[in-house]
């Protein structure tokens, strides 16, 4: 029950906030009290010492008969109920005394004595609303002289104590209704933020959260979940357009295997017809197989999956045995493909299978975009902490307006609708630059070939 009452952050908050206001105003009470009570105190006792001097004096001109007729006029002055004084022989003996009558006989006043100079008593007299306040001070020839007032100041303290009863609660209660509107304005945003991602849950991406006047805190938490939002949105977006392409560059290979075996089937064929029909299926098979490992391999290497298979890996090695591996495809179509090592062995830490893919995928487009008799050039050299590996081709290159797009997934120039290819080869070079803290950029004046450069962290 107690939980659930203040189970949320704004009650814990108010709670909290009226603790403290109740914990230090009960302090702020307390000081004052304790200091009220010692003032007090002090002035009663700073009169009686004063009378008492007063009294000494008046027994030293006028003796015992002047001092008996001085605490005649002193407790008729005062009042005789509220002050009394006697003179007490070494023996602690009453000598002589105002009229005690209100305050019943002596054997009232249970007294010690001081060894030396005064000693304040606080006696409860029966009978008596208040209590007395009595210094008994010693005399030099061993008598004692006795002062005794009527403490009244529990009747101030009372009425200080009322009056901050009074007030203690209001401060409780407008603490707590104070803390509570407080509480509620800090924990605003916070609830718009959830109320937020309740909308997101249930599928609307389309409000962000209003930045407000909140507090940094607040407001740095509403950018950042309208940042997020954004970005789920991109990534739904993006998603819905992989999802798109993918189905349609499946649908294609497939439509196509279909229609071959349809065909075959409904014509009285002969063996080499069945043979034809089996290699198209093998081939559009391929292309599918590709299709999809290439999407796996890009969804590993965004889920950072591929980061934990890092070794030292020699680019130059790399660069050769692509060369050695591309080079009789390059011959068949009489390209010239050769490459410019300045570092042997340049070592980087990365992943060997992804970094000859992406060498293969840049070499790929090159042979693919580069028109026979043509030249293809791989340059690998160091810039700092930077190994840069360079292909540069001299095919048709990248007009403008695709040069920012080509890296994005299942893009394909208009140019290359006709050549095989799904779009997605520049994207997992793109993919695995990142993956090795580096990136990929492209130069082309759109007419005389491309030349592709590849930054990676050594
Ligand atoms: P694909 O090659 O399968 O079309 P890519 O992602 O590898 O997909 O390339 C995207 C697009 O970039 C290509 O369709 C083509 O328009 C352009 N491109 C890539 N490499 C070259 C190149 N060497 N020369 C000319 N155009 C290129």
């Amino acid at each position: 029950m107690q939980n659930r009452i203040f189970s949320t952050v704004a009650r814990r908050l108010t709670l909290s906030y009226t603790l403290l206001f109740g914990v230090l105003s009960l302090g702020a009470f307390l000081l004052v009290y304790v200091h009220i009570v010692h003032n007090l105190n002090q002035q009663t006792d700073d009169r009686l010492r004063a009378t008492i001097r007063e009294l000494i004096k008046t027994r030293a001109e006028g003796g015992r008969a002047g001092l008996q007729e001085e605490f005649t006029i002193e407790s008729s002055a005062t009042g005789k109920e509220r002050i009394f004084f006697r003179l007490l022989d070494p023996d602690g003996k009453a000598v002589i005394a105002s009229d005690l009558t209100s305050w019943k006989t002596e054997e009232h006043f249970p007294v010690s004595f001081p060894i030396s100079g005064e000693q304040i008593t606080r006696l409860h007299i029966s009978g008596h609303e208040y209590p007395t306040r009595m210094i008994t001070s010693l005399l030099k020839d061993g008598f004692f002289l006795q002062a005794g007032v009527a403490d009244d100041k529990d009747e101030v303290l009372e009425s200080y104590r009322e009056t901050f009863f009074t007030v203690f609660l209001l401060i409780l209660v407008l603490g707590g209704v104070g803390a509570h509107l407080i509480a509620r304005r800090a924990m605003g945003g916070v609830r718009e933020v959830t109320e937020a991602a309740a909308r997101i849950a249930s599928g609307d991406l389309d409000q962000p959260i209003s930045r407000g006047n909140r507090g940094e805190e607040i407001e740095t938490l509403a950018a950042m979940f309208n940042r997020m939002q954004q970005r789920i949105s991109d990534l739904i977006d993006e998603l819905k357009g992989v999802v798109n392409n993918v189905a349609h560059d499946l649908r294609r290979p497939i439509t196509r295997m279909r229609g071959v075996a349809e065909t075959t089937l409904t014509r009285d064929g002969d063996l080499s017809d069945y043979r034809d029909m089996a290699v198209t299926v093998i081939e559009e098979s391929d292309r599918l197989v590709g299709l999809v490992n290439t999407i796996l391999e890009l969804a590993e290497i965004d889920a950072g999956l591929k980061v934990m298979g890092m070794e030292q890996v020699d680019l130059s090695w790399i660069v050769n045995m692509a060369v050695e591996l591309y080079q009789p495809a390059a011959e068949d179509r009489e390209i010239s493909l050769t490459a410019q090592i300045r570092h042997q062995p340049l070592l980087i830490s990365g992943n060997r299978n992804s970094l000859q893919r992406l060498l293969a995928n840049l070499l790929d487009n090159a042979l693919k975009f580069t028109p026979t008799g043509g030249r293809i050039t791989i340059t690998l050299t160091s810039e700092g902490k930077h190994a840069i590996l360079s292909v540069v081709d001299n095919g048709p290159g990248i007009p403008a307006q695709d040069r920012e797009l080509i890296f994005d997934r299942f893009y394909r120039g208009d140019a290359s609708r006709s050549i095989s290819g799904n779009g997605l080869g520049l994207a997992l070079v793109q993919s695995i630059a990142k993956q090795h803290n580096g990136s990929v950029t492209v130069n082309s004046d759109g007419t005389t070939g491309s030349c592709f450069i590849v930054r990676i962290l050594c």
